[in-house]
């Protein structure tokens, strides 16, 4: 079967034909659909988190049960399932067994430290492969299966609720998405900060009230304040600095910031704001599989759009290349089912 894996001296991503694998007790093995790439694949290819060469990529996949093994009684064959970042957890931990699992510190993940998505075959373990409801695309919820949910996530987290204010750092693939279940799932009103007009614009198209360019105001917490009176949350997906510092001088007393986007540094965090003003600064990473659900669910009701494209498994070194150059546009989904 065909797979995408990581190469031989970890460097980037080569397609391959690999062996066909087997399946074990409680696992059960999916014909893929298809699978998105996603930041984090590019991350795993150049050995960031350690080096996995041989690895086969994807937590973005989408696909079919094909066969069951011994003991599975959540999947049966036929069913259309997830393959996730969160592949599985121990399921006996202190954050599997109080509704954290994806904190789980024996967590596997699908392309990481297991193989995942991205090949004609894959395993799952059955009672952790969430299903994918009918009436939603497969490479749309492909996309939810790691964007969707992760801001998903974070919206809840930043305690989102009808007519308060979120503003959403960011106005990327993440951001764009989360600006979607901020308006069309919670009812918020929604602020949208970027520095570049064409994601703004974006934002706007779908639902973002008031959207902020970063390099044309001078303050941004303050001019943000201005507008809302404090946002009650705001969610981070940019991969700044900054923009850390200017979600904590956006949040109105009792806020909460969420921190999604990934830039290795530090935020500054004015002790005195954080206590004074009751503000919480919170991480989030992807969903549980419940999230995932309830993600998939406002997919398919058409409430939550993600933009995709599908391309040749073929053109998968190309598209790791176009990511690592940050040209890449939208989010591209590897069509396995060719
Ligand atoms: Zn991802
Ligand atoms: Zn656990």
């Amino acid at each position: 079967m065909k797979a995408v894996v990581v190469n031989k001296e970890s460097t980037g991503v080569e397609v391959v034909e690999h062996e066909m694998p087997t399946i074990g007790h409680g696992e059960a093995l999916v014909k893929v659909d298809c699978c998105g790439v996603c930041h984090t694949d590019l991350h795993v290819a150049h050995g960031d988190f350690g080096e996995v060469p041989g690895r086969i990529l994807g937590h973005e996949g989408i696909g079919i049960v094909e066969e069951i093994g011994e003991g599975v009684t959540s999947l049966k064959v036929g069913d259309r399932v997830s393959i996730a970042w969160f592949f599985e957890g121990c399921g006996h931990c202190e954050y599997c067994t109080t509704g954290r699992e994806t904190l789980c510190r024996s967590v596997k993940n699908a392309g990481y430290s297991v193989d995942g998505g991205m090949s004609e075959y894959a395993v799952v373990t059955a009672d952790y492969a969430v299903k994918v409801p009918d009436g939603l695309d497969s490479a749309q919820a492909s996309s939810i299966t790691c964007a969707g949910v992760t801001t998903y996530k974070a919206i809840k987290e930043a305690g989102a609720a009808p007519g308060q204010w979120i503003a959403v750092y960011g106005a990327g693939g993440l951001g764009n998405l989360a600006v979607q279940y901020a308006k069309k799932v919670f009812n918020a009103q929604v602020v949208a900060i970027d520095i570049n007009d064409d994601k703004l614009q974006l934002a706007k198209e779908v639902g973002a009230d008031i959207i902020v360019n970063g390099k044309e105001v001078e303050d941004v917490g303050a001019y943000i304040q201005e507008k809302t009176g404090g946002c009650h949350g705001v969610v981070v997906t940019a991969v700044s600095k900054v923009a850390f510092n200017q979600a904590i001088d956006s949040v109105r007393a009792g806020g909460t910031v969420v921190a999604v986007g990934l830039p290795s540094e530090y935020m500054d965090l004015s002790i005195v704001k954080t206590v004074l003003d009751g503000i919480r600064v919170v991480g989030s990473l992807v969903g549980t599989r419940k999230d995932l659900e309830e993600a998939f669910a406002f997919g398919a009701q058409g409430l939550v759009v993600p933009v995709v494209e599908k391309v040749s498994v073929d053109d998968a070194p190309k598209v790791f290349e176009e990511m690592e150059k940050g040209t890449i546009q939208g989010r591209k989904v590897l069509d396995f089912s060719k």
